[in-house]
């Protein structure tokens, strides 16, 4: 299984555990035909326990280091409007964004790309989403006659 941009926006932020594995820490490999079962009066694939890759068997998607993780751990530090912008981004969007936040995902794509490399495909889609990004002007100043709004 290859994780995309759009499965890792996908995720929850919130939620702790691998998605990679649903939690469990391992994954079930089904290969077949494996052996003959009386019991079923037939073959039945056997079945084997492999360590998930994804979080290091500990079930959890923040707790190794594997690059994708790396990458999570960026995702979540982004704030709610600059993930936000990567997600319609990331769906085809032309979106104008702020200079501030086009820099946040400029330096995501950086991270991204030391990370899990160039040729990574959550790294080429980030590079798509961020190509559909147009830079907004600086905002023009305030107009006199209008007091400081509080938000
Ligand atoms: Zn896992």
């Amino acid at each position: 299984m290859t994780l995309t941009l759009t499965d890792l926006l996908n995720e929850k932020p919130d939620i702790p555990w691998c998605y990679t594995c649903q939690g469990d820490g391992y994954l079930v490999y089904v290969g077949g035909p494996g052996y003959y079962s009386t019991y079923h009066g037939n073959y039945l694939p056997t079945e084997r326990e492999e360590p998930c890759d994804d979080c290091r068997g500990t079930g959890r998607n923040d707790h190794s280091s594997s690059p994708t993780n790396a990458v999570r751990h960026h995702l979540r530090n982004l704030t709610p409007s600059q993930r936000l912008h990567l997600e319609r981004l990331t769906q085809g969007h032309q979106l104008a964004i702020t200079p501030a936040n086009y820099q946040a995902l400029e330096d995501l794509l950086n991270e991204v790309e030391n990370e899990l490399g160039g040729k990574h495909p959550v790294t080429i889609e980030l590079e798509a989403a961020l190509d559909n990004a147009q830079l907004l002007e600086p905002a023009t100043p305030p107009t006199a006659h209008r007091g400081p709004r509080i938000y």
